[in-house]
């Protein structure tokens, strides 16, 4: 096997200096990984800020899509109801109630309050005695009365969202590079990218990019990660294409002054299907077509709405297939397996349909 050598310092990667690099973050649902890249000290070096901000940036559509990470976990992203009350977004696009909401009327002594889980119910009631030492209350007694309830949320819950900027752009860069690296591409020709990336350097060569014919054909349900890269000897231009999830999109000039042979390479990946999709990128840049591409159009903005919403909806109808699965799985949880399907399970089973139907058809219970 010829010997791999970090595309940052050129060194060459042994067992003692390896580290494993994900090509494209594993937030996002990246699994394309390698560890004959770069060399342990270079990763290092590289700090995880821009990986952290671009994370952060699509964190709400991986949570919404509900991607996996490597070591199981999706963080929750805070978000407000209308009335301004918090909730955080949990795995899979499910609010929870990020803060109690108390309500307590001191004429009749009646008091509402709604929680997420017992820890923070058990928070607000010791707060609620603490500031009326004249109620008397047993927490503890309160919380045994407590009935779980799982509803849906007849609301509109909003979080932001804000793409691009200098330090996201840089991982999107790192990106590119450690595709081209995987790829076995020569070092001499993006070696002039390496101080942008390690943050040394300030070039204006990411654009977010949202042209009218998308570059590549849109499948319903599909949501890719992509990185296409596209060396071309004649115009001597090196250009990247990288996609997040679907939406969040990318050209990068890697090199107006490439040496090189003509190639193509390009890796799409679905997040929902786990699939290596074998996808045609016409990326067809050029860089007068590069330089006089100019984002943040009305154009871009519509052509980039089209792309977000057909990453959502991948979502939503994800979301109501892990619905209609938890409906059944919670009606015949209590039947074992080979056992006979009883009236209680028919009758939960039809609860739960139906509060389903009425929760898409907008129908208060
Ligand atoms: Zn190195």
């Amino acid at each position: 096997m010829p010997e791999s050598r970090c595309f940052v310092c050129n060194d060459v990667i042994t067992s003692a200096n390896r580290s494993k690099e994900h090509i494209i973050l594993n937030s996002v649902g990246g699994k394309l990984k390698s560890s004959e890249i770069m060399c342990s000290k270079c990763n290092g070096e590289m700090g995880s800020a821009p990986d952290n901000e671009l994370a952060l940036q699509l964190r709400p559509i991986a949570n919404h899509l509900g991607v996996k990470r490597d070591n199981g976990k999706t963080p929750a992203i805070p978000a407000k109801g209308s009335k301004g009350q918090k909730y955080e977004i949990l795995d899979g696009g499910k609010p929870t109630l990020g803060e109690p909401i108390v309500e307590f009327d001191s004429k009749s002594g009646e008091m509402h309050i709604e929680v997420a889980d017992v820890s923070q119910a058990r928070a607000a009631l010791w707060k609620f005695k603490k500031e009326h030492p004249d109620y008397s209350i047993d927490v503890e007694k309160i919380l045994m009365g407590f009935q779980r309830k799982t509803t849906y949320l007849d609301d509109t819950i909003s979080y932001n969202v804000n793409w691009g900027g200098k330090l996201a752009f840089r991982s999107v860069v790192k990106t590119a590079l450690d595709y081209y690296a995987y790829k076995k591409h020569e070092r001499k020709h993006i070696v002039q990218l390496l101080d942008y990336i390690l943050g040394k350097e300030e070039m204006s060569i990411v654009k977010m990019y949202y042209p009218d014919k998308s570059p590549f054909e849109f499948v319903k349900n599909e949501v890719l990660n992509i990185v296409h890269i596209v060396g071309d000897e004649k115009s001597e231009t090196l250009f990247a294409y990288v996609v997040y999830l679907g939406c969040f999109s990318c050209v990068i000039l890697l090199s107006d002054h490439y040496q090189g042979e003509s190639f193509t390479d390009t890796y799409a990946h679905d997040v929902m299907s786990h699939n290596e999709v074998d996808k045609k990128i016409s990326l067809e840049m050029t860089l007068e077509k590069f330089i006089n591409y100019a984002p943040y159009t009305d154009c871009f903005y519509r052509n980039a709405k089209i792309a977000y919403d057909n990453t959502i909806d991948a979502g939503i109808c994800k979301q109501r297939s892990d619905e209609l699965d938890n409906v059944i799985k919670t009606a015949f949880d209590d039947i074992e397996e080979g056992g006979v399907i009883n009236q209680p399970a028919i009758q939960k089973l039809q609860d739960g349909i139906v509060r389903y139907a009425k929760h898409l058809l907008h129908i208060k219970e």
